[in-house]
């Protein structure tokens, strides 16, 4: 190998690895460094992938136990091969895994196993067990990602049965009481996977509702409907203390930070999902002056760019919202700001997010509590999924679509739903909301009957003209 790159990217998760295949689809030598062998970082590994392989699979396990019935379809005897569940989640990632080292060899980039640490600017040592191997670059973007917050916690060995989504991922057991403290979008696709396979999950989130950064509309509305599905949901409640009992469960006491009210909760197993926190051990980023904020995260730039000229940073590891779309977008723009391209620079509020409950829940641009902050008057456009035929059809009736959109000129300012097919109907308010189109446009759009997406067409007459054609 040719040591002497004009990039080297540190990380392979979803940030790393596209950066550097873009950056080599453009010309430049590129490098990418991983300490793991298996590539693909949090979002391949232990995030994205294998939630919603195990998503899937407790959904079609809860279907065919709650639901099917109802459609004539009727099983003598329904068993659940938690192991084999397991494994096909394992397969996914490790094929997943492949495919990504297949297109670093496919796109010429070569490929270092090691911790990397920069030594001084221009030049990183990549250590593995045996060898130390030092590599110079021209630019280098760090994309190290996170890892997750823990509480402070006295007593190690309680970990066992303390869990972080890291663990969570890779039970040998269905918990038959799992406690999760943390009401964010991990914690709530967590809790839908062990109830789904028979956990009695109980929530508990210090905030006052539930995925307390998207639209208020939505945390009520999942909250009731995860409630009603049997998910114990506790909201405004402080962790007091954690204890371990004789009996291997684990106590964890809370008092209501409203009205101080104390209460205790038992599980086999507690899931801490409180955030995530920057990567950076081990990256020597001391030994060449790279600025971090108070909380850890590298400080960029506009253009992603780091206290040093030179080293750029996306992803996890510079904050923001945490999520693999968006350390990509972040890699793709670096990636193209260095091979001499004009790339736009990305729109952070619309980033969209999502959350693979059932229904999914989904968000893009400001929320209402956002516009209101502006002192924007704004007109709204709410259709409830039930009373579409698709709805019916397919026994997926609760959710809405909820569009905000600007009283005077129209212009859609966010759209946030609940409902079947929701993490992919997002796509239709991103591409609404990048071309600044009105919510006049969305409804003069033909829309495919039938489908989900006529919600949208009906929230945006809503919204346009206060009048919906099926309500
Ligand atoms: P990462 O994916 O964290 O990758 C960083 C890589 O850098 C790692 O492989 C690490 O080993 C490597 N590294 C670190 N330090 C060094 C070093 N010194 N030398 C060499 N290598 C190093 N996001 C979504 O968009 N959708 C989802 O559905 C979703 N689900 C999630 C579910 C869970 C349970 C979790 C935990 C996260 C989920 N996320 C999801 C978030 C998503 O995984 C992250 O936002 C994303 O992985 C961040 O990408 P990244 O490239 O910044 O870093």
């Amino acid at each position: 190998m040719n040591n002497l790159y004009d990039l080297v990217v540190i990380g392979s998760g979803p940030g790393g690895y596209v950066s550097a295949i873009r950056a080599s689809q453009l010309g430049l030598h590129t490098a990418l460094i991983e300490k793991y062998q298996d590539l693909g970082g949090t979002c391949l590994n232990v995030g994205c992938i294998p939630s919603k392989s195990l998503l899937y699979s407790s959904k079609y396990f809860f279907f065919a136990k709650n639901h099917h019935h109802s459609h004539g379809i009727i099983y003598d005897k329904l068993s659940l091969d938690f192991e084999k569940m397991m494994k096909r989640k394992n397969e996914i990632v490790k094929k997943t895994n492949e495919g990504v080292k297949y297109l670093m060899k496919k796109n010429n980039i070569d490929l270092y196993n090691g911790i990397a640490t920069f030594k001084k600017n221009h030049v990183i040592s990549i250590t593995d067990r045996k060898t130390i191997e030092d590599i110079q670059f021209k630019y280098c973007i760090i994309a190290t990602g996170s890892k997750p917050i823990s509480l402070p916690l006295s007593n190690f060995e309680k970990r066992k049965k303390i869990i972080s989504s890291t663990e969570a991922l890779s039970m040998d057991e269905i918990p038959k009481k799992l406690i999760i403290i943390g009401g964010g979008i991990i914690g709530l696709e967590l809790a839908s996977i062990y109830h789904r396979l028979g956990s009695q999950v109980t929530i508990i989130e210090t905030m006052d509702r539930i995925i307390s950064n998207m639209d208020h509309s939505l945390s009520q509305e999942i909250q009731k409907i995860l409630e009603k599905s049997g998910i114990q949901i506790k909201t405004s409640f402080i962790i007091q203390d954690i204890v371990l009992l004789e009996t291997n469960e684990i106590s964890v006491y809370v008092k209501n930070k409203n009205n101080g009210k104390k209460m205790k909760y038992i599980g086999d197993y507690c899931l801490i999902s409180i955030g995530r926190s920057p990567y950076t051990e081990n990256l020597g980023l001391e030994h060449i002056g790279i600025q971090k904020d108070q909380k850890g995260f590298i400080l960029v730039n506009d253009f992603l760019q780091s206290s040093v000229e030179n080293i750029y940073a996306i992803g996890d590891v510079i904050g923001g919202k945490m999520l693999a779309h968006k350390a990509e977008e972040e890699g793709l723009y670096v990636a193209e700001h260095l091979a001499g391209q004009k790339p736009n620079k990305l729109n952070y509020n619309l980033v969209p997010s999502v959350l693979y409950t059932n229904p999914e829940v989904s968000s893009i641009g400001f929320t209402e509590k956002e516009i209101q902050n502006k002192g924007i008057e704004y007109n709204i456009g709410f259709f409830p999924m039930r009373i579409l035929g698709i709805a019916r059809a397919s026994g997926s009736t609760e959710g809405f679509v909820k569009m905000l959109s600007h009283k005077k000129t129209d212009e859609i300012l966010g759209v946030h739903m609940i409902g079947d097919h929701a993490s992919d109907m997002i796509m239709e308010a991103s591409v609404a909301l990048e071309f600044r189109a009105s919510s006049e446009d969305i409804y003069r759009i033909c829309h495919p009957h039938p489908t989900f997406s006529e919600s949208f067409k009906e929230a945006a007459l809503l919204s346009f003209e206060n009048k919906a054609i099926h309500m």
